[in-house]
């Protein structure tokens, strides 16, 4: 990437991780304030060219109105696919018909409670709009850092040296700095990986989001735009390997077992991929000069698809707590600053890392009790407008949000 700086500097806040989380972070905190917070952000992958990904996430509303007013929903808005409608069925893999046993109408206060996005575009567009507004790119790993009583010095694997009031961590799932930093990561790991794809098909989706529940796990299939489909293929760890070595037609015969007939006939755009599934909240989300965001605070299963949710969640937090101290004239990166980050982020993704353990543990169970007891529950769901309401309005991410997500500017 050229314009790439080479010397050490100064910033306010530096940070380590350039996916999305890390992005949107670095373009919110250079929206605030006039611009005049200084913000540097490494990333090694920034140094190599762009790779597909077959990627794609449901984008609450509450993250689709941070991009509103960052600016940079428009340039997605068009490749992104408003969910309409949502079935959840509940049925063995060779069922050969699913019975809908809940079904939400997608619109929370009228508008879609969420859109799916793929993650190449949502990348490439954060990046291009968070460098032109002046976020310093540096292509190499944090290598390690410390922090002293009024900044956090970053040594990167190039040996340039940052110093910073605050140094974010984006770093993700396995997140070296939350290591360096010393901070535990309390969870356990399914034995469960979720397979991506993106299927092409005959008919049109129509918006609708379904969600499986099959005796490995649940199967999403989530609307893309065109007539395509992502699909997040919960499966038991051990038979992944055979199933990813398949040829295209093998897995697709598979795919077609679970995902079905309906939409006519169904290809693959691009090779499956898996990702191993657990669950890890880190046991403090900040530190001395230090806080981490996204995936490298914690990670949840993808059944409720929030994982990247709570992370844009984080960001939205960490860019209004630090720009309402810099606006006072203080320390973004002080103790008490980043306190309010934790208080307002760590409960919260708890509770949600709770959830989805719990509605994985309950569906991912082929019980014939509890297969009955889990039905009768989705029946009697379904009969309730109010409390289906309630969920929709918690998928779309309302509720106490942070400024951004509820469409003010910081
Ligand atoms: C199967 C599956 C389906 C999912 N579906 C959804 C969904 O529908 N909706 C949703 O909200 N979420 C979903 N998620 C969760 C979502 O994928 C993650 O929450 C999100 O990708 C995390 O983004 P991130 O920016 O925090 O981390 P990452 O995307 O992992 O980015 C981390 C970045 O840090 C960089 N890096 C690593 N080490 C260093 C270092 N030492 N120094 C500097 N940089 C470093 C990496 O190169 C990378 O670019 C899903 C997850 C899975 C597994």
């Amino acid at each position: 990437m050229s314009g790439m700086a080479e010397t050490a500097g100064r910033f306010d806040v530096v940070i380590a991780g350039g996916g999305i989380t890390g992005f949107t972070l670095g373009l919110a905190l250079k929206r605030a304030l006039r611009g005049s917070l200084s913000v540097a952000l490494c990333d090694p992958a920034l140094g190599r060219p762009d790779r597909a990904t077959g990627r794609a996430y449901a984008i609450a509303a509450g993250a689709r109105r941070m991009y509103e007013t960052l600016g940079v929903w428009d340039r997605v808005a068009d490749a992104a696919e408003p969910i309409r409608e949502m079935i959840v069925t509940d049925s063995r893999t060779d069922d050969p018909v699913r019975p809908i046993f809940l079904s939400f109408a997608g619109e929370a206060e009228e508008a879609p409670f969420a859109h799916m996005v793929e993650q190449d575009r949502l990348a490439r567009v954060l990046r291009e709009t968070a460098l032109a507004e002046g976020v310093v790119p540096f292509a190499a790993p944090v290598r390690s850092w410390s922090a002293g009583s009024d900044l956090a010095s970053v040594r990167l694997a190039d040996g340039v040296r940052l110093d910073a009031s605050l140094l974010a961590a984006c770093d993700g799932a396995k997140s070296r700095l939350r290591d360096l930093a010393g901070i535990p990561l309390i969870g356990w790991s399914y034995d469960q990986s979720g397979i991506v794809a993106t299927i092409a098909h005959e008919r049109p989706h129509e918006g609708r989001a379904e969600e499986h529940f099959l005796p490995s796990g649940p199967f999403a299939i989530l609307p893309l735009a065109g007539h395509r489909s992502s699909i997040v293929w919960t499966e038991r760890s051990d038979r992944v390997e055979m199933l990813l070595s398949l040829h295209d037609d093998e897995i697709l015969e598979e795919i077609e077992k679970r995902f079905g007939l309906h939409l006519g006939r169904i290809s693959l755009v691009g090779r499956p991929t898996a990702h191993p599934l657990s669950l890890g909240v880190a046991r403090r989300f900040v530190g001395d000069r230090f806080a981490l965001v996204g995936d490298a605070a914690h990670v949840i299963h993808p059944i409720a698809g929030q994982g990247l949710n709570y992370g844009l969640r984080d960001v939205a937090a960490l860019a209004e707590a630090v720009a309402d101290a810099a606006g006072l004239g203080l320390d973004p990166g002080n103790a008490e600053t980043l306190a309010a980050y934790e208080r307002a982020r760590r409960a919260d993704t708890v509770a949600m890392g709770l959830v989805t353990d719990g509605l994985n543990r309950l569906f991912s169970n082929d019980l014939l009790p509890v297969r009955l007891l889990r039905d009768l529950g989705l029946g009697l769901v379904d009969r309730m407008p109010t409390l289906k309401k309630r969920f929709i309005r918690e998928a779309a991410g309302d509720g106490a949000l942070p400024r951004l997500m509820r469409g003010h500017a910081l």
